[in-house]
């Protein structure tokens, strides 16, 4: 049987409000009481078979690290070379399966999660990871239904785009996955991204190695879950939580891996690529290499901006989710004339931010991830106490004795070199910059060249020219780019995401390009008038 079918339009997944007495509060409740009455114990799935090691690491709640709702298991080498074995056995039926049914099982995974999966995938990241239950709806039920429904029209729009055809020739373009099998490693702080890494390249044909970021296996076990019910054919996707660098040797030493798909940090991301050109000669093809990575993102403020606007997109841009999006206002420069009122309305915001448990809904903030993170973020904390260049306006106080917490903290400093200004913290630390009205342009170049990324930034501004100009001036600053309104906050389908320099290779999540990479692809032509004569007409 034959056809050529259509795909649905998507709508972004409509966001619930979670308000006291509505119907999806008391279901949230419900779910964040059954995960904490268990203990989960959560295994590697490897050609659909649960596999137990032994070798155990525990998931605890960051606002409460005495608080243990599950052990994960780890993979050793043993099991990456099983996990290999068993990618490569799904991969010739996988790639064959017709694209309609594979875009099925991400359809349904899609309105599973939009339905009777929606709590308890909310419920798990918000306890694993610390977040409030909006930050984590956005994330872990929102966008991960977008990242799948979204990217299967995406993956229809490619396949229908086709060559020019003449009368005598017919030229078709079709596409597999690559060659071998694509290794996904993903970070904590995002539940949709994880589940986008392993799943774009599935969706394009491939199979998939997923190495989850260890505080985020607990929740990103229950994609693999969810992907089980919807359908997914076993090895298509193997989960191998466990020690990151040991089986990232070992996968890269294999022939047949093919494409690293990878969101995180900047460093880990350039290390890997090093040893991936190290193993070159070992590989039967190139790799594809995409990685989304770090950022220092900007909120820049012009005299002419909306004060109001202005404070509420500093305060929700750099304190959601502790400061832990990828794309979080770090640093701001903001003109001397209206500092002073800025300056009140901030702290004015800030100081309404509770800070807590993420079972108490009228907390803003919860905790950082875990005992590396605190203790990176304090230590810029604790260095602009003894600076002289710096001091802090708000916050700065902290304590791990039950839960990794930070108080949203504001910093200001008249160095923009200052190290809060430039490297990457990734918590809940916002510097401030007031500047000159007067030197307007001198600090917009310094706000282009002082960070070595280019991923979000925002300007505020009010004077048309004046937005042109910003916009024109830092046009290599940021792969996602604002006018009046906050660096975070980017959905799937309306501003695809991701950035350059040492931001990554701005491979725009949830769009073609990104799973563009992830094909292989072959063009056909086919003549229907061949030559018989041997002569060109020119000859005679
Ligand atoms: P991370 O770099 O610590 O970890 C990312 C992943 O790499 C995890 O799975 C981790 O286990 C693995 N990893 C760590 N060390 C490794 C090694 N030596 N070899 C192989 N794998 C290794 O990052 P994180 O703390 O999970 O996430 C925060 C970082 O991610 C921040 O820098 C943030 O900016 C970035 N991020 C970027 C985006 C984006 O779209 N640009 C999105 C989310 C997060």
């Amino acid at each position: 049987m034959s056809g050529i079918y259509n795909v649905n339009k998507p709508d972004n997944e409509p966001i619930l409000d979670y308000t006291l007495g509505s119907r999806e509060r008391s279901l949230i409740e419900e779910a964040l009481r059954e995960l904490q009455e268990e203990i989960l114990d959560i295994p590697l799935i490897i050609g659909g078979k649960e596999i137990r090691t032994g070798i155990k690491k525990p998931c605890s709640l960051p606002h409460d690290h005495k608080r243990i709702i599950g052990y994960y298991h780890e993979a050793s080498e043993k099991e990456v070379q099983l996990a290999i074995t068993s990618a490569l056995e799904a991969k010739t039926k996988w790639e064959a399966l017709p694209f309609q049914h594979k875009a099925s099982i991400f359809l349904k995974a899609a309105e599973l999660l939009s339905t009777t999966w929606r709590y308890k995938m909310n419920a798990a990241t918000m306890l694993a990871q610390s977040k409030n239950v909006y930050q984590s709806e956005i994330d872990s039920v929102c966008e991960l239904i977008d990242f799948f429904k979204f990217n299967v029209t995406f993956m229809e729009q490619i396949y229908r785009e086709q060559g020019v055809s003449t009368k005598e020739t017919w030229n078709r373009t079709s596409y597999s996955g690559l060659d071998g099998f694509v290794y996904a490693v993903s970070p904590f702080n995002f539940t949709s991204i994880g589940g986008n890494l392993a799943c774009a390249p599935a969706l394009a044909g491939n199979v998939v190695l997923w190495k989850p970021a260890s505080s985020a296996v607990y929740s990103n076990y229950f994609i693999m879950k969810l992907l089980e019910e919807a359908g997914m054919p076993k090895g298509v996707i193997n989960f191998i939580p466990g020690p990151s660098s040991r089986i990232t040797d070992e996968i890269l030493k294999h022939p047949d891996f093919s494409g690293f798909h990878y969101t995180g940090s900047t460093k880990v991301f350039s290390d890997i690529w090093l040893k991936i050109g190290q193993n070159l000669p070992r590989y039967k093809s190139y790799p594809r290499i995409v990685g989304e990575t770090g950022g220092k993102n900007f909120v820049f403020a012009h005299k002419s901006a909306d004060i109001e606007a202005l404070s509420v997109a500093l305060i929700r841009g750099a304190f959601e989710y502790q400061g832990q999006k990828c794309s979080a206002a770090s640093r701001a420069y903001i003109p001397i004339s209206l500092w002073p009122s800025l300056k009140e309305r901030l702290l004015h915001h800030v100081t309404k931010l509770k800070l807590g448990d993420v079972t108490e809904f009228t907390n803003f903030m919860n905790a950082v991830i875990d005992q590396r993170a605190f203790n990176r973020i304090i230590g810029y904390i604790d260095d602009v106490q003894a600076s002289n260049d710096s001091s802090i306006l708000y916050g700065g106080n902290y304590d791990d004795s039950k839960g990794y917490f930070i108080e949203p903290t504001l910093i200001q400093t008249n160095n923009p070199f200052s190290k809060t200004m430039v490297e990457e913290i990734f918590g809940p630390v916002l510097t401030l910059y007031v500047y000159d009205d007067n030197t307007f342009e001198e600090t917009l170049n310094i706000c282009e060249t002082s960070s070595p990324y280019a991923l979000t930034g925002a300007i505020f501004a009010k004077d048309r020219h004046i937005i042109d100009f910003m916009e024109q001036h830092l046009k290599k600053s940021a792969g996602n780019f604002y006018i009046n309104d906050k660096p975070t906050g980017a959905v799937v389908g309306q501003q695809p995401f991701g950035g350059s320099k040492a931001s990554g290779t701005n491979d725009k999540a949830g769009s073609k390009q990104n799973l563009l990479r992830w094909l292989n692809t072959r063009v056909v032509k086919e003549n229907f008038s061949p030559p018989t004569q041997m002569e060109y007409p020119f000859m005679s």
